[in-house]
């Protein structure tokens, strides 16, 4: 290849480049995790699926290596024998055999990466360390559809270098999504078996669902999540028996033994499985609230319950999930942690002071009487329709007469917050 046609060739990827971001704008990127079926694959394909990981691993080491006197960008991609150290500390070499060169590249590109996000963090004065040496490498970046990885139909896939099909299970989740792009992929090694992690994007828009009315949740410690129709829903998981044991067996293993690795690896999965259970609740549990046309949540300080009395239940409960995928969304409003859903009575429009933890139902001296959490989530819709609209009608009836004056600053505070998108609406 002549200079000039490099030049035109980096030209047209740029161009290209431009292009996709510029249409990628107006696109809804998902990602979506399928799981190649192990059991399929024959000897050989077992073999090159592990082996990708572990020269991916081998190549990384070596360059970090290499980093200790030379530029990162001096490094060879096409090399064949790499250096690395066996268990015992003796030097080794290995010969790649299995990782195709756009695999070279992206093991490359990844430490590109993180010594970037790493001179970055330096620059805003966090102390930061080096990179070191990996001990497993579980995700491999597959950049181009249709180079290095492609679907041949719902159950099937090619990976570079693979010269068989490869049999994966969980395609369903998109595979009749009509306009779907295939973008990047990623190879994962997790626990319990290997993944690959389709990034997709598709055209915004399509079809508009009917929604039910707005609904104000409250989250708790008692019953995990009180909703204002009066539903509540409790789920807290336990850490399972398997994890104890896990734990318990690699007490007794020799340090750096392989056995010892061996217990690690199961313990791992088995905290997997945990994070898989907790996720699937939580998918569904926010699944089943956003069918809801509006959803008013209080920004709870779940790290402070963490630090007190229920650490142990929150860990094990999926509030934070839960949490964290509302917020993400744009219909839902958040409320600051200071707006007074427990104290205010919706009835008289007064704030009741003494309210104590224990007590599980709210009684207004006006005689309005209703448990604790069902009260707070209904207040929710009170005062986050407040805020949203801009009119402050319950706050001034009620700033005159029975709140305390710090909590009204604080409330003043909040609601000018809440005008910014900042803290509400997470678009
Ligand atoms: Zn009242």
């Amino acid at each position: 290849m002549t200079e000039e046609e490099r030049l035109a060739k980096n030209n047209r990827i740029r161009e290209q480049g431009r292009k996709t971001r510029e249409k990628r704008k107006s696109q809804i990127c998902r990602v979506y995790r399928v799981k190649i079926d192990f059991s399929h694959l024959n000897e050989e394909q077992r073999v090159h699926l592990k082996m990708l990981f572990v020269e991916a691993k081998w190549m990384y080491n070596d360059a970090i290596t290499f980093m200790n006197d030379h530029d990162i960008n001096d490094y060879d991609t096409k090399i064949i024998t790499v250096h690395g150290l066996d268990k015992d500390h003796q030097p080794v070499t290995h010969d790649l055999q299995y990782i195709s060169s756009q695999m070279r590249q992206s093991v490359i590109q990844g430490i590109k990466y993180n010594l970037k996000s790493l001179s970055s963090k330096k620059k805003n004065h966090s102390k930061v360390g080096s990179l070191h040496y990996k001990s497993d490498y579980d995700s491999i970046n597959l950049q181009e559809y249709h180079v290095t990885y492609r679907f041949y139909d719902e159950t099937h896939i090619g990976i570079q270098g693979f010269d068989k099909r490869i049999k994966i299970k969980g395609a369903n989740q998109f595979w009749n999504i009509p306009g779907l792009e295939f973008a990047n992929a990623k190879l994962l090694n997790l626990p319990d078996g290997y993944y690959l992690a389709v990034t997709t994007y598709r055209n915004k828009g399509g079809e508009m669902k009917k929604h039910k009315p707005e609904i104000g949740i409250d989250m708790g410690i008692k019953t995990t999540i009180t909703t204002s129709d009066g539903r509540k829903i409790k789920v807290l998981i336990e850490e399972s028996e398997r994890i104890k044991k896990c734990q318990r067996l690699i007490a007794r293993r020799k340090k750096g033994s392989n056995n010892r690795y061996k217990a690690v690896k199961l313990l791992r999965k088995a905290y997997h499985r945990l994070g898989s259970r907790k996720r699937d609740i939580a998918n569904k549990i926010v699944h089943e609230l956003l069918e809801h046309e509006r959803v008013y949540m209080q920004d709870e300080n779940l790290r402070g319950w963490h630090k007190g009395l229920f650490g142990r239940t929150v860990q094990h409960s999926i509030l934070g999930l839960v949490k964290a995928k509302l917020m993400k969304c744009e219909r839902v409003t958040v409320l600051p942690s200071s707006a007074p859903t427990t104290k205010y009575c919706p009835n008289c429009g007064k704030f009741k002071k003494d309210i104590k933890l224990s007590d599980r139902i709210y009684n207004c001296d006006c005689g309005y009487s209703e448990d604790r959490d069902i009260h707070a989530a209904r207040n929710m819709i009170l005062l986050g329709k407040q805020n949203t609209c801009g009119t402050q009608g319950i706050f001034n009836d009620a700033f005159g007469e029975d709140v305390r004056r710090y909590e009204s600053q604080d409330l003043c505070c909040s609601l000018v917050e809440l005008g910014s998108p900042r803290f509400y609406k997470r678009g």
